[in-house]
């Protein structure tokens, strides 16, 4: 079917009538964790950037000075003369950081996991995905080919009444580590122990929880204590707690020597550049080197939560740095994220398709670089405005 020019304005019409129209602000200048839209300085609760490290002057110090030696652009993909020495020592770093053979790096996380679903399954394999998982993972389970069954949040009831329905085939388990909308964590061992009886791949993208769980910020599988048997594919992200961009994968060397030669996001891309592996070099030492930043999220996490039950507002249970106020309605969602914008508050308004229908909500983030008096600001604009 060809949309004509008069369908697309109606579809764009109808999408404004639902409440459903997206469109994008401009910022001007950032300062800390406020940034500057039209002319406006906001307080800013919609970043990922959990720690506070994408404006970290050591973080920017680095990406200046390899920009000076490598070039602003990497020239071409990894695979023609793209691999630099900044985006090879990231890798290592990564392995040693997550406790497996080896990492490979990618543009983005999207791409990653395109990549890594399309490259390791095809036709006649069975991809098996919570019901809430991140757009990118399910794009590569159609772009695989391959059958694609998505099992109940966090149920593995449900999930092994649907593997028992495809016997004898390979499977691939994937799931969000920290779930992207909601916050709340992947029953990760108990994934563990399924895929393992069923010789299934066991893929888990923890884009929102590295930096944030575990002791030195390795996310999930830090915090359960799973290694590489257990997770085979992990998954981390740069544009959040990592404060730059890009993405890598980590696993056993078969896994990522495969990727090489077939994962296409991979093959067929410009590399990132590699002023950007070298600022993320020095991002994932600070994550390591610096706990008090995890502490202080926690603590404002904490704060945050306990704040918001006072004020009994309809708060998600998250213990991570996704904290997300449940409002139902893309309308409520909408009104409530430009009321917040007229007190200087960024909050962003999540509707459908991005989470469920007739769940739209306030998605909260908090960082270590918030301090508790925007924390208790925050709240009261909350309260004002849920009352
Ligand atoms: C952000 C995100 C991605 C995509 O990563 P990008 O580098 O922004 O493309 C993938 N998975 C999850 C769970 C994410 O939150």
């Amino acid at each position: 079917m060809v949309l004509k020019l008069n369908d697309l304005q109606q579809a764009l019409e109808s999408l404004k009538k639902l409440s459903l129209y997206r469109s994008r602000r401009v910022v001007e200048s950032v300062e800390g964790n406020y940034v500057q839209i039209e002319g406006r300085k906001v307080l800013n609760f919609c970043s990922n950037d959990y720690l506070g490290l994408a404006n970290h002057p050591d973080v920017i110090k680095r990406f200046k000075s390899a920009a000076d030696s490598y070039g602003v652009g990497s020239g071409s993909a990894h695979l023609v003369c793209g691999h630099s020495a900044e985006h090879h020592a990231l890798e290592e770093e990564l392995a040693d950081f997550t406790g497996r053979d080896r990492a490979l790096i990618f543009s983005t996380g999207y791409m990653v996991n395109l990549g890594v679903i399309a490259g390791l399954m095809s036709k006649g394999d069975v991809i098996f995905q919570d019901k809430l998982n991140h757009a990118s993972l399910i794009d590569g389970s159609k772009l695989a080919g391959a059958i694609f069954s998505r099992y109940l949040h966090n149920d593995l009831a449900n999930l092994s009444i649907k593997m028992q329905k495809h016997q004898g085939k390979q499977f691939m388990i994937v799931t969000d580590g920290v779930f992207s909308m909601d916050g709340d964590q992947a029953k990760v061992v108990e994934l563990s122990e399924i895929a393992q009886k069923k010789s299934a791949y066991l893929m888990v993208d923890d884009a929102h929880g590295f930096g944030v769980l575990g002791k030195n910020g390795a996310g999930i599988v830090e915090q359960l204590k799973l290694n590489q048997k257990q997770v085979p594919l992990l998954v981390g992200t740069f544009g959040k707690a990592f404060g730059t961009s890009g993405a890598f994968v980590a696993g056993s060397e078969e896994i990522i020597e495969t990727l090489i030669q077939k994962a296409r996001t991979y093959i067929y891309t410009t590399a990132l550049p590699p002023a950007i592996a070298a600022a993320t070099r020095c991002s994932l030492s600070l994550m390591q080197a610096e706990p008090w930043r995890r502490e202080q999220l926690n603590y404002l996490i904490n704060y945050f939560k306990a704040g918001a039950s006072q004020l009994a507002l309809p708060l998600m249970s998250s213990k991570t740095a996704i904290q997300p106020l449940l409002l139902g309605g893309s309308a409520e969602a909408l009104a409530a994220s430009e009321s917040l914008f007229q007190q200087g508050f960024w909050v962003s308004a999540i509707r459908a398709p991005t989470v469920p229908k007739g769940s739209a909500r306030l998605r909260i983030t908090l960082s270590a670089g918030h301090t508790i008096e925007q924390i208790d600001q925050l709240l009261d604009a909350l309260d004002k405005i849920t009352r």
